[in-house]
């Protein structure tokens, strides 16, 4: 007998049928002798439309009321779920983050986890019965209900599979694993039967949108497996495990693109000690996420500085490097959001030369203008101009014949 956490996305359980294979699968595996908890999202789209109402009838939006009103989402499908379990005669009972004991800090629409106390979901369990749990929800150290983030019901599974003991996450999806690169983008994207930790991760701080990268993180850190599979075909997915020194590695395992951030440049900043700490001092205490710092050689004592930061962000970025400008002795600021990353990711680049010069050879043979570059041991990532992102996937995909197998190390 196994202790499963199986979590449910949005999409798994989009309309009434789809709720009802969702309960018909959990009945399936209790019967054949397993002990399940469940993790649920909202219904379809209904996060987007709840914040969608929220920004329709206010200004302030203050924190506190949009947590309890985006966690009310999964509060609806928690219970439903549970109603149709009952019909097939399977005992459910649903419970809130509070409920589950998922103990938060105070951050409002983006709350950390401080510590899982799942003793009713424990209690449930020796009962008999099938605990549901409302995802990316908790109470705060203020005792006001809390919401984990966007994705974050993922977390919210990992953390309760972690806290449980279980011995698996499965994480189900529209999808049915983590494929070669996104399966909109290329045809022949192909399903991976196991990755690591650290390469998953890359992916998703570079543009995969599945797992939420929160919880990879978690999954990382605490060491919990998981199983990224589909609520559609049921099919076998992709296993999420540490990686192990026996394992084979493939060169390279994905290619991610991320259209998401712009590209900021400070011209001509004064080339001496404390510029760069002045301005990433000034960003950082603004709030702003900057990623992919390049700076030039200088020549006559200036240089250009650029960076790239969530285009959400780059209003509040431009304000703050405008008002910078004269103590940094720079010419100007421009912001460029038609950029896109395109990264390309391997375990096994770490002992195999030549990756960046087949992802720059491929490029250049598709004209397509690499404006930044960035690396980490297992990443190479690019900016182009962003009507080429699609154009780049497919052809380092193709270059890295992603769709045939991994390339190991030898
Ligand atoms: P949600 O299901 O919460 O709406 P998204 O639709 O943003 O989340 O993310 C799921 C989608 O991510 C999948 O349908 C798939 O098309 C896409 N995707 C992009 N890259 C990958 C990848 N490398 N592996 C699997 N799915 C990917
Ligand atoms: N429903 C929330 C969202 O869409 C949380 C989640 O499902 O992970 O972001
Ligand atoms: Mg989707």
């Amino acid at each position: 007998m196994a202790l499963l956490v199986q979590k449910f996305g949005g999409t798994s359980v989009g309309d009434p049928d789809r709720m009802r294979n969702v309960a018909d699968y959990i009945a399936r595996t209790v019967r054949r002798g397993n002990q399940v908890v469940i993790v649920i999202s909202a219904m379809g789209k209904e996060t987007d439309e709840l914040l969608r109402l929220a920004r329709e009838v206010s200004g302030t939006r203050p924190g506190r009321e949009m947590d309890m009103l985006v966690t009310a989402g999964e509060r609806k499908a928690m219970a439903l779920l549970c109603m149709a379990l009952a019909d097939l005669g399977i005992e459910a009972e649903s419970f809130t983050g509070s409920q589950a004991g998922f103990l938060t800090d105070t951050t409002h629409m983006d709350a950390k986890i401080l510590d899982v106390r799942p003793d009713r979901i424990r209690a449930s369990l020796d009962a008999g019965r099938v605990p549901v749990v409302g995802g990316a929800q908790g109470v705060s150290t203020a005792k006001d209900v809390t919401f984990l983030g966007r994705g974050g019901s993922d977390t919210t599974a990992v953390a309760l599979a972690h806290a449980l003991g279980a011995d698996m996450c499965e994480l189900y999806t529209d999808v049915s694993g983590v494929f070669t690169t996104d399966p909109r983008l290329v045809d022949n994207a192909r399903k991976m039967e196991q990755i690591s930790f650290d390469e998953l991760l890359e992916m998703t701080a570079n543009g995969c949108p599945k797992p939420a990268m929160r919880s990879v993180e978690y999954a990382r850190n605490h060491g919990v497996d998981l199983h990224v599979r589909s609520a559609f075909t049921w099919e076998h997915g992709t296993l999420v495990t540490k990686e192990d020194p026996n394992m084979e590695q493939a060169i390279v395992s994905s290619v991610v693109s991320d259209t998401d951030e712009a590209k900021i440049t400070i011209e001509g900043v004064a080339d001496r000690p404390g510029i760069a700490a002045h301005l990433f001092r000034g960003l950082a205490d603004a709030g702003a996420n900057v990623d992919m710092i390049v700076q030039n050689t200088s020549l006559e004592g200036h240089t250009d500085i650029s960076f790239t930061v969530p285009k959400a962000d780059v209003p509040n970025v431009r304000v703050v490097c405008e008002s910078l400008v004269e103590e940094l002795g720079a010419r100007g600021v421009h912001a460029d959001t038609a950029v896109a990353r395109v990264s390309v990711i391997g375990a096994g680049m770490k002992s195999h030369p030549g990756v960046a010069a087949t992802v720059f050879e491929t490029l250049a043979d598709n004209d397509i203008n690499i404006e930044m570059i960035s690396t980490s041991a297992i990443r190479i990532s690019c900016v182009v101009r962003e009507p080429q992102t699609e154009r780049a996937v497919q052809v380092l995909h193709a270059a890295f014949e992603l769709d045939k197998g991994p390339k190991l190390v030898d």
